[in-house]
C-alpha cells in the first residue's frame, strides 16, 4: 500500500509534471501511513452480549430452585435467581 506511493514520489520528486499532483501524492502517503498504524494496533475486544460493555466477565450464580451453579456474563442490574434450566 505504502510502497507504490513512495515509489511514485521518488519518480516524480525531482521534476513534478504538475505540483498539485505531487501534493496529492504526499496526502496519499500520509494516509497510507496512518492506515498502516491503525492496522497494526491489536483488535479491540468485542463483547458478545452487551455492546456497551468493554470487558465481559463471567460470573457463577447458583440457581435457587435446583441449587445448580450456572455461569453467565456479568451484567448490570438484578442477577437471575434461576438458571437456564429452571427459567
Ligand atoms: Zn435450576
Amino acid at each position: 500500500m505504502r510502497s507504490w506511493a513512495t515509489r511514485a514520489l521518488t519518480v516524480y520528486g525531482d521534476a513534478p509534471a504538475r505540483p498539485e499532483e505531487l501534493v496529492d501524492l504526499h496526502k496519499r502517503v500520509t494516509f497510507a501511513s496512518a492506515k498502516l498504524e491503525t492496522s497494526q494496533r491489536p483488535p479491540r475486544p468485542r463483547p458478545a452480549h452487551s455492546p456497551t460493555a468493554t470487558v465481559v466477565e463471567i460470573e457463577s450464580l447458583t440457581c435457587e430452585s435446583c441449587g445448580r451453579t450456572f455461569e453467565r456474563p456479568r451484567q448490570r442490574g438484578r442477577k437471575p435467581k434461576h438458571g437456564p434450566d429452571c427459567a
